[in-house]
Protein backbone atom coordinates (compact mmCIF):
# COMPACT_ATOMS: atom_id res chain seq x y z
CA UNK A 1 0.00 0.00 0.00
CA UNK A 2 1.70 3.01 -1.21
CA UNK A 3 0.28 5.16 1.32
CA UNK A 4 1.53 3.29 4.12
CA UNK A 5 5.40 3.84 5.11
CA UNK A 6 4.99 0.46 8.01
CA UNK A 7 3.92 -0.50 11.61
CA UNK A 8 6.26 0.73 14.04
CA UNK A 9 5.98 -0.60 17.53
CA UNK A 10 4.70 1.26 20.43
CA UNK A 11 7.61 -0.62 22.83
CA UNK A 12 10.83 -1.18 20.85
CA UNK A 13 10.18 1.72 17.95
CA UNK A 14 11.09 -1.03 15.35
CA UNK A 15 9.13 -0.64 12.15
CA UNK A 16 8.02 -3.44 9.54
CA UNK A 17 6.99 -3.40 6.10
CA UNK A 18 2.78 -3.95 5.84
CA UNK A 19 3.11 -7.72 4.99
CA UNK A 20 5.84 -8.53 7.19
CA UNK A 21 3.72 -9.09 10.06
CA UNK A 22 0.24 -9.51 10.69
CA UNK A 23 -0.95 -8.02 14.14
CA UNK A 24 2.30 -7.15 16.63
CA UNK A 25 5.75 -6.62 17.28
CA UNK A 26 6.93 -10.55 17.73
CA UNK A 27 9.39 -9.47 20.71
CA UNK A 28 7.10 -8.39 23.53
CA UNK A 29 4.35 -11.58 23.76
CA UNK A 30 1.02 -10.27 23.07
CA UNK A 31 1.59 -6.85 23.86
CA UNK A 32 4.07 -5.46 20.88
CA UNK A 33 1.24 -3.19 19.76
CA UNK A 34 1.99 -1.56 16.40
CA UNK A 35 1.10 2.13 15.16
CA UNK A 36 0.46 2.43 11.30
CA UNK A 37 2.62 4.91 9.72
CA UNK A 38 1.53 6.46 6.93
CA UNK A 39 3.08 8.85 4.07
CA UNK A 40 1.58 12.24 4.08
CA UNK A 41 3.06 14.15 1.43
CA UNK A 42 1.63 10.87 -0.74
CA UNK A 43 -1.53 11.20 1.01
CA UNK A 44 -2.02 14.97 0.23
CA UNK A 45 -1.58 14.34 -3.33
CA UNK A 46 -4.73 12.33 -3.17
CA UNK A 47 -7.07 14.10 -1.22
CA UNK A 48 -8.11 17.50 0.13
CA UNK A 49 -10.81 19.40 1.98
CA UNK A 50 -12.11 20.32 -0.88
CA UNK A 51 -12.62 17.23 -2.51
CA UNK A 52 -14.81 16.17 0.84
CA UNK A 53 -16.63 19.30 0.33
CA UNK A 54 -18.00 17.99 -2.73
CA UNK A 55 -17.81 14.15 -1.81
CA UNK A 56 -21.60 12.76 -1.87
CA UNK A 57 -20.26 9.85 0.34
CA UNK A 58 -21.97 10.02 3.62
CA UNK A 59 -20.03 7.46 5.92
CA UNK A 60 -16.73 6.72 6.97
CA UNK A 61 -15.52 5.59 3.26
CA UNK A 62 -15.09 9.22 2.27
CA UNK A 63 -11.64 9.10 3.79
CA UNK A 64 -10.57 6.31 2.17
CA UNK A 65 -7.41 7.72 1.24
CA UNK A 66 -6.49 8.13 4.84
CA UNK A 67 -7.41 4.43 5.69
CA UNK A 68 -5.19 1.56 5.51
CA UNK A 69 -7.19 -0.66 2.46
CA UNK A 70 -6.29 -0.30 -1.17
CA UNK A 71 -8.33 2.15 -3.34
CA UNK A 72 -10.21 -0.67 -4.80
CA UNK A 73 -11.26 -2.47 -1.79
CA UNK A 74 -14.55 -3.80 -1.52
CA UNK A 75 -16.65 -2.16 0.86
CA UNK A 76 -18.61 -3.79 3.37
CA UNK A 77 -22.62 -3.57 2.25
CA UNK A 78 -23.99 -1.51 5.31
CA UNK A 79 -23.15 2.03 6.19
CA UNK A 80 -21.17 3.07 8.48
CA UNK A 81 -20.05 6.58 9.91
CA UNK A 82 -20.84 10.09 9.46
CA UNK A 83 -23.19 10.25 12.71
CA UNK A 84 -24.81 13.17 13.45
CA UNK A 85 -22.81 16.08 15.61
CA UNK A 86 -25.73 17.53 17.45
CA UNK A 87 -25.53 21.08 19.18
CA UNK A 88 -26.78 20.52 22.68
CA UNK A 89 -27.52 23.77 23.56
CA UNK A 90 -29.48 23.11 26.94
CA UNK A 91 -27.35 20.54 27.98
CA UNK A 92 -24.52 23.17 26.95
CA UNK A 93 -26.57 26.03 29.43
CA UNK A 94 -27.32 23.78 32.45
CA UNK A 95 -23.83 23.23 32.52
CA UNK A 96 -22.46 26.54 32.28
CA UNK A 97 -20.88 26.03 29.00
CA UNK A 98 -21.34 28.26 25.59
CA UNK A 99 -20.76 25.60 22.89
CA UNK A 100 -21.33 21.40 23.47
CA UNK A 101 -22.01 19.09 20.76
CA UNK A 102 -22.95 15.05 21.23
CA UNK A 103 -21.83 12.77 18.34
CA UNK A 104 -23.92 9.73 18.48
CA UNK A 105 -22.55 6.98 17.44
CA UNK A 106 -25.13 4.87 18.67
CA UNK A 107 -27.00 5.37 15.00
CA UNK A 108 -24.24 3.05 13.25
CA UNK A 109 -25.93 0.02 11.80
CA UNK A 110 -25.19 -2.29 14.80
CA UNK A 111 -25.41 0.39 16.88
CA UNK A 112 -22.13 1.25 18.58
CA UNK A 113 -19.07 3.01 17.63
CA UNK A 114 -17.35 -0.55 17.24
CA UNK A 115 -18.77 -0.48 13.70
CA UNK A 116 -15.79 2.02 12.31
CA UNK A 117 -13.28 -0.67 13.51
CA UNK A 118 -15.29 -4.19 12.73
CA UNK A 119 -15.53 -2.65 8.76
CA UNK A 120 -11.88 -2.79 8.68
CA UNK A 121 -11.21 -5.65 10.31
CA UNK A 122 -13.81 -7.57 7.45
CA UNK A 123 -11.79 -5.83 4.70
CA UNK A 124 -8.39 -6.78 5.98
CA UNK A 125 -9.33 -10.50 6.28
CA UNK A 126 -10.70 -10.49 2.73
CA UNK A 127 -7.75 -9.24 1.49
CA UNK A 128 -6.10 -12.14 3.04
CA UNK A 129 -8.97 -14.42 1.89
CA UNK A 130 -9.89 -15.40 5.79
CA UNK A 131 -12.14 -18.26 5.80
CA UNK A 132 -12.57 -17.23 9.38
CA UNK A 133 -12.70 -14.10 11.53
CA UNK A 134 -12.69 -14.13 15.19
CA UNK A 135 -12.75 -11.34 18.23
CA UNK A 136 -13.28 -11.45 21.85
CA UNK A 137 -15.82 -8.37 22.99
CA UNK A 138 -17.71 -7.29 25.52
CA UNK A 139 -20.73 -7.15 23.40
CA UNK A 140 -20.75 -4.57 20.92
CA UNK A 141 -17.23 -5.54 18.97
CA UNK A 142 -18.95 -8.83 18.37
CA UNK A 143 -22.33 -7.26 17.59
CA UNK A 144 -20.30 -5.07 15.07
CA UNK A 145 -18.17 -7.60 13.72
CA UNK A 146 -21.35 -10.38 13.60
CA UNK A 147 -23.34 -7.60 11.66
CA UNK A 148 -20.79 -6.34 8.92
CA UNK A 149 -19.52 -10.11 8.31
CA UNK A 150 -23.40 -10.84 8.24
CA UNK A 151 -23.86 -7.96 5.17
CA UNK A 152 -20.97 -9.74 3.21
CA UNK A 153 -21.60 -13.60 4.33
CA UNK A 154 -18.33 -13.86 5.82
CA UNK A 155 -17.81 -16.75 8.33
CA UNK A 156 -17.20 -15.81 11.89
CA UNK A 157 -16.39 -16.89 15.70
CA UNK A 158 -17.53 -14.52 18.75
CA UNK A 159 -16.21 -14.62 22.26
CA UNK A 160 -18.19 -13.14 24.80
CA UNK A 161 -18.39 -13.21 28.70
CA UNK A 162 -21.74 -15.06 29.21
CA UNK A 163 -22.54 -12.14 31.35
CA UNK A 164 -22.43 -9.92 28.39
CA UNK A 165 -26.15 -8.25 28.24
CA UNK A 166 -28.81 -10.12 26.22
CA UNK A 167 -29.75 -7.58 23.47
CA UNK A 168 -25.31 -7.72 22.38
CA UNK A 169 -26.01 -11.48 22.43
CA UNK A 170 -29.47 -11.45 20.77
CA UNK A 171 -27.59 -9.35 18.02
CA UNK A 172 -25.08 -12.01 17.65
CA UNK A 173 -27.36 -14.76 17.11
CA UNK A 174 -29.84 -13.26 15.20
CA UNK A 175 -26.49 -12.36 12.54
CA UNK A 176 -25.66 -15.77 12.33
CA UNK A 177 -22.68 -15.92 14.10
CA UNK A 178 -20.82 -19.00 15.99
CA UNK A 179 -21.37 -17.62 19.47
CA UNK A 180 -19.42 -18.80 22.20
CA UNK A 181 -20.25 -17.78 25.72
CA UNK A 182 -17.05 -17.66 28.05
CA UNK A 183 -17.18 -18.28 31.57
CA UNK A 184 -15.15 -15.67 32.86
CA UNK A 185 -14.27 -12.10 32.19
CA UNK A 186 -13.45 -10.05 29.08
CA UNK A 187 -10.45 -10.53 29.74
CA UNK A 188 -10.66 -14.28 29.94
CA UNK A 189 -12.62 -14.51 26.77
CA UNK A 190 -9.27 -12.03 24.91
CA UNK A 191 -6.91 -14.56 26.07
CA UNK A 192 -8.88 -17.89 24.85
CA UNK A 193 -9.67 -15.85 21.28
CA UNK A 194 -5.87 -15.35 20.94
CA UNK A 195 -5.11 -18.89 21.69
CA UNK A 196 -7.96 -20.12 19.37
CA UNK A 197 -6.51 -17.60 16.01
CA UNK A 198 -3.18 -18.83 16.36
CA UNK A 199 -4.16 -22.13 16.71
CA UNK A 200 -6.65 -22.42 14.09
CA UNK A 201 -5.01 -19.29 11.62
CA UNK A 202 -8.48 -17.14 12.12
CA UNK A 203 -8.43 -13.84 11.27
CA UNK A 204 -7.80 -11.88 14.01
CA UNK A 205 -9.90 -8.52 14.71
CA UNK A 206 -9.03 -8.39 18.82
CA UNK A 207 -9.01 -4.61 19.62
CA UNK A 208 -5.36 -3.11 20.25
CA UNK A 209 -3.72 -6.75 19.40
CA UNK A 210 -4.99 -5.93 15.14
CA UNK A 211 -3.61 -2.22 14.52
CA UNK A 212 -6.26 -1.82 12.10
CA UNK A 213 -8.97 -1.60 14.66
CA UNK A 214 -7.62 1.73 16.14
CA UNK A 215 -7.08 3.41 11.80
CA UNK A 216 -11.31 2.54 11.60
CA UNK A 217 -11.85 4.14 15.03
CA UNK A 218 -9.98 7.52 13.88
CA UNK A 219 -12.94 8.69 11.42
CA UNK A 220 -14.93 10.04 14.10
CA UNK A 221 -11.95 12.29 14.43
CA UNK A 222 -12.11 13.34 11.06
CA UNK A 223 -16.15 13.60 10.92
CA UNK A 224 -16.09 15.82 14.18
CA UNK A 225 -13.67 18.44 12.23
CA UNK A 226 -15.19 18.07 9.33
CA UNK A 227 -18.84 19.00 10.57
CA UNK A 228 -17.31 21.76 12.49
CA UNK A 229 -16.00 22.87 9.34
CA UNK A 230 -12.35 22.26 10.36
CA UNK A 231 -12.47 24.50 13.18
CA UNK A 232 -11.31 21.37 15.96
CA UNK A 233 -13.19 21.73 19.50
CA UNK A 234 -10.99 21.90 22.75
CA UNK A 235 -11.97 19.43 24.42
CA UNK A 236 -13.41 15.72 23.37
CA UNK A 237 -15.00 13.80 25.89
CA UNK A 238 -15.21 9.79 25.26
CA UNK A 239 -15.21 6.36 27.64
CA UNK A 240 -12.45 4.05 28.52
CA UNK A 241 -12.09 0.48 28.33
CA UNK A 242 -9.50 -1.22 26.05
CA UNK A 243 -8.27 2.39 25.21
CA UNK A 244 -8.15 1.85 21.26
CA UNK A 245 -11.06 4.67 20.80
CA UNK A 246 -9.84 7.22 22.21
CA UNK A 247 -6.13 6.32 21.01
CA UNK A 248 -7.86 5.72 17.73
CA UNK A 249 -9.41 9.34 17.98
CA UNK A 250 -6.29 11.08 18.87
CA UNK A 251 -4.46 9.10 15.68
CA UNK A 252 -7.38 10.85 13.38
CA UNK A 253 -6.28 14.11 14.72
CA UNK A 254 -2.47 13.89 14.65
CA UNK A 255 -3.22 12.96 10.44
CA UNK A 256 -5.40 16.00 10.41
CA UNK A 257 -2.56 18.01 12.24
CA UNK A 258 -0.02 16.34 9.58
CA UNK A 259 -1.66 17.32 6.80
CA UNK A 260 -2.78 20.78 8.29
CA UNK A 261 -6.42 20.12 7.80
CA UNK A 262 -6.90 22.06 11.65
CA UNK A 263 -4.82 23.84 13.17
CA UNK A 264 -4.77 22.72 16.93
CA UNK A 265 -5.18 19.47 18.85
CA UNK A 266 -8.24 18.84 21.30
CA UNK A 267 -7.38 17.70 24.58
CA UNK A 268 -8.95 13.98 24.79
CA UNK A 269 -10.60 13.43 28.35
CA UNK A 270 -10.70 9.70 29.27
CA UNK A 271 -13.25 8.73 31.36
CA UNK A 272 -13.82 5.41 33.20
CA UNK A 273 -15.62 3.58 35.42
CA UNK A 274 -14.65 4.26 39.48
CA UNK A 275 -14.63 0.37 38.94
CA UNK A 276 -12.61 0.11 35.95
CA UNK A 277 -10.35 2.80 36.19
CA UNK A 278 -6.66 0.99 35.14
CA UNK A 279 -6.11 3.94 32.95
CA UNK A 280 -7.60 6.59 35.38
CA UNK A 281 -5.19 5.03 38.12
CA UNK A 282 -1.77 5.03 35.82
CA UNK A 283 -1.93 8.20 34.74
CA UNK A 284 -2.40 9.27 38.26
CA UNK A 285 0.22 7.28 39.52
CA UNK A 286 2.38 7.16 36.76
CA UNK A 287 3.31 3.89 37.11
CA UNK A 288 4.49 1.58 34.60
CA UNK A 289 1.57 0.48 32.47
CA UNK A 290 4.08 -2.00 30.81
CA UNK A 291 4.67 -3.73 34.40
CA UNK A 292 0.74 -2.38 36.20
CA UNK A 293 -0.76 -5.60 36.81
CA UNK A 294 -4.33 -6.35 35.77
CA UNK A 295 -7.01 -4.81 38.04
CA UNK A 296 -10.44 -6.68 38.97
CA UNK A 297 -12.91 -4.92 37.01
CA UNK A 298 -16.37 -3.98 38.06
CA UNK A 299 -19.27 -1.32 36.82
CA UNK A 300 -22.26 -1.64 35.18
CA UNK A 301 -20.98 0.16 32.12
CA UNK A 302 -20.16 -3.48 30.23
CA UNK A 303 -18.18 -1.97 27.64
CA UNK A 304 -15.67 -0.56 29.22
CA UNK A 305 -14.86 -2.64 31.74
CA UNK A 306 -11.57 -4.23 31.21
CA UNK A 307 -9.02 -5.21 33.85
CA UNK A 308 -6.10 -4.96 31.78
CA UNK A 309 -6.88 -2.23 29.00
CA UNK A 310 -5.73 -3.84 26.03
CA UNK A 311 -4.58 -0.51 24.13
CA UNK A 312 -3.53 1.24 27.13
CA UNK A 313 0.31 2.98 25.33
CA UNK A 314 -1.86 4.52 22.99
CA UNK A 315 -4.98 5.38 25.45
CA UNK A 316 -2.06 7.24 28.22
CA UNK A 317 -0.54 8.74 24.63
CA UNK A 318 -3.59 9.90 23.65
CA UNK A 319 -4.48 11.70 27.17
CA UNK A 320 -0.60 12.73 27.82
CA UNK A 321 -0.15 14.00 24.36
CA UNK A 322 -2.86 15.99 23.99
CA UNK A 323 -2.85 17.63 27.92
CA UNK A 324 -5.82 16.35 28.35
CA UNK A 325 -7.17 14.22 31.37
CA UNK A 326 -8.60 10.88 32.83
CA UNK A 327 -11.56 11.06 34.67
CA UNK A 328 -13.32 8.16 37.04
CA UNK A 329 -17.06 8.32 37.53
CA UNK A 330 -19.01 6.33 39.72
CA UNK A 331 -21.86 3.31 38.36
CA UNK A 332 -24.46 5.74 39.92
CA UNK A 333 -22.97 8.71 37.97
CA UNK A 334 -22.88 6.48 34.54
CA UNK A 335 -26.39 5.83 35.50
CA UNK A 336 -28.02 9.07 36.41
CA UNK A 337 -26.30 10.15 33.06
CA UNK A 338 -28.65 8.20 31.12
CA UNK A 339 -31.63 10.44 31.39
CA UNK A 340 -29.89 13.38 32.15
CA UNK A 341 -28.14 12.94 28.65
CA UNK A 342 -31.53 11.50 26.88
CA UNK A 343 -33.82 14.34 28.29
CA UNK A 344 -31.57 17.29 27.60
CA UNK A 345 -30.78 16.47 24.27
CA UNK A 346 -32.62 13.39 23.18
CA UNK A 347 -29.98 10.82 22.78
CA UNK A 348 -30.17 7.37 24.46
CA UNK A 349 -27.41 6.41 25.34
CA UNK A 350 -25.71 3.19 27.16
CA UNK A 351 -24.26 3.25 30.37
CA UNK A 352 -20.44 3.18 28.09
CA UNK A 353 -22.15 6.41 26.47
CA UNK A 354 -23.59 8.21 29.38
CA UNK A 355 -19.96 7.95 31.21
CA UNK A 356 -18.26 10.05 28.98
CA UNK A 357 -21.06 12.70 29.74
CA UNK A 358 -20.71 12.06 33.54
CA UNK A 359 -16.75 12.67 32.90
CA UNK A 360 -17.60 16.30 31.15
CA UNK A 361 -20.07 17.01 34.31
CA UNK A 362 -17.05 15.91 36.54
CA UNK A 363 -14.89 17.63 34.81
CA UNK A 364 -16.78 21.06 34.58
CA UNK A 365 -17.22 20.50 38.76
CA UNK A 366 -13.37 20.18 38.83
CA UNK A 367 -13.28 23.51 36.77
CA UNK A 368 -11.52 21.22 33.83
CA UNK A 369 -13.28 22.86 30.88
CA UNK A 370 -13.70 26.64 30.77
CA UNK A 371 -16.88 28.34 29.74
CA UNK A 372 -15.98 29.18 26.12
CA UNK A 373 -14.32 25.90 24.98
CA UNK A 374 -15.83 24.21 22.27
CA UNK A 375 -16.81 20.56 23.79
CA UNK A 376 -17.77 17.38 22.26
CA UNK A 377 -18.88 14.63 23.95
CA UNK A 378 -18.81 11.36 22.29
CA UNK A 379 -22.08 8.72 22.74
CA UNK A 380 -20.46 5.47 21.69
CA UNK A 381 -23.04 2.96 22.30
CA UNK A 382 -26.96 2.88 21.51
CA UNK A 383 -29.38 3.02 25.39
CA UNK A 384 -31.25 0.03 23.44
CA UNK A 385 -28.32 -2.07 23.71
CA UNK A 386 -28.53 -2.77 27.64
CA UNK A 387 -32.20 -1.67 28.97
CA UNK A 388 -31.59 -3.67 32.19
CA UNK A 389 -29.17 -0.47 33.20
CA UNK A 390 -32.00 1.73 32.02
CA UNK A 391 -34.84 0.86 33.91
CA UNK A 392 -32.11 1.17 37.02
CA UNK A 393 -31.49 4.41 35.43
CA UNK A 394 -34.93 5.96 36.05
CA UNK A 395 -35.34 4.47 38.68
CA UNK A 396 -32.14 6.06 40.12
CA UNK A 397 -33.61 9.69 39.03
CA UNK A 398 -37.14 8.51 40.21
CA UNK A 399 -39.03 8.16 37.26
CA UNK A 400 -41.97 5.54 37.23
CA UNK A 401 -44.94 4.49 34.90
CA UNK A 402 -48.19 4.98 36.35
CA UNK A 403 -50.74 2.31 36.14
CA UNK A 404 -54.62 2.63 35.92
CA UNK A 405 -57.25 0.37 34.52
CA UNK A 406 -58.83 1.62 30.94
CA UNK A 407 -61.20 3.81 32.04
CA UNK A 408 -61.91 7.44 31.73
CA UNK A 409 -62.66 7.70 35.22
CA UNK A 410 -58.70 6.21 36.49
CA UNK A 411 -57.46 8.57 33.81
CA UNK A 412 -59.15 11.34 35.12
CA UNK A 413 -57.80 11.24 38.58
CA UNK A 414 -54.65 10.64 37.38
CA UNK A 415 -54.27 13.66 35.46
CA UNK A 416 -55.73 15.62 37.91
CA UNK A 417 -53.18 14.46 40.50
CA UNK A 418 -50.51 14.86 38.43
CA UNK A 419 -51.80 18.32 37.42
CA UNK A 420 -51.64 17.75 33.84
CA UNK A 421 -52.83 20.75 32.02
CA UNK A 422 -52.87 23.12 28.87
C1 LIG B 1 -15.90 -0.51 23.33
C2 LIG B 1 -16.71 0.59 23.86
C3 LIG B 1 -16.14 1.65 24.57
C4 LIG B 1 -14.69 1.73 24.93
O1 LIG B 1 -13.80 1.59 23.87
P1 LIG B 1 -12.33 1.08 24.18
O2 LIG B 1 -11.66 1.11 22.87
O3 LIG B 1 -12.47 -0.30 24.74
O4 LIG B 1 -11.75 2.02 25.17
C5 LIG B 1 -16.97 2.66 24.99
N1 LIG B 1 -18.29 2.63 24.76
C6 LIG B 1 -18.87 1.62 24.10
C7 LIG B 1 -20.34 1.65 23.91
C8 LIG B 1 -18.11 0.57 23.62
O5 LIG B 1 -18.71 -0.43 22.98
ZN1 LIG C 1 8.77 -4.21 19.51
Amino acid sequence: MKHILNLKCLICGQTYQVDEIDYICPKHGNEGIVDVQYDYDFIDRHINRNDLLHSTDFSMWRYKPLLPIEPKASLPLLSIGWTPLYRANRLAADLGLKYLWVKDDGRLPTASFKDRASAIAVIKAQEKSAAIITTASTGNAAAALSGICASVKQPNVIFVPETAPQAKIAQLLVFGSTVILVKGTYDDAFELCLQAAKEYGWYNRNTAYNPYMSEGKKTASYEICEQLGWQAPDVIFVSVGDGCIIGGLHKGLKDLMALGWIDHMPRLMGVQAEGSAYMFQAWQSGEDILTKPPIDAHTVADSISAGLPRDRLKALAAVKETKGAYLSVTDEEILTAIPTLARGCGVFAEPAGSAAYAGLVKAVNQGLVSADERVVVLNTGNGLKDIASAMKSVELVGTSPYRIAPTMNDLRSLVAKLRITN
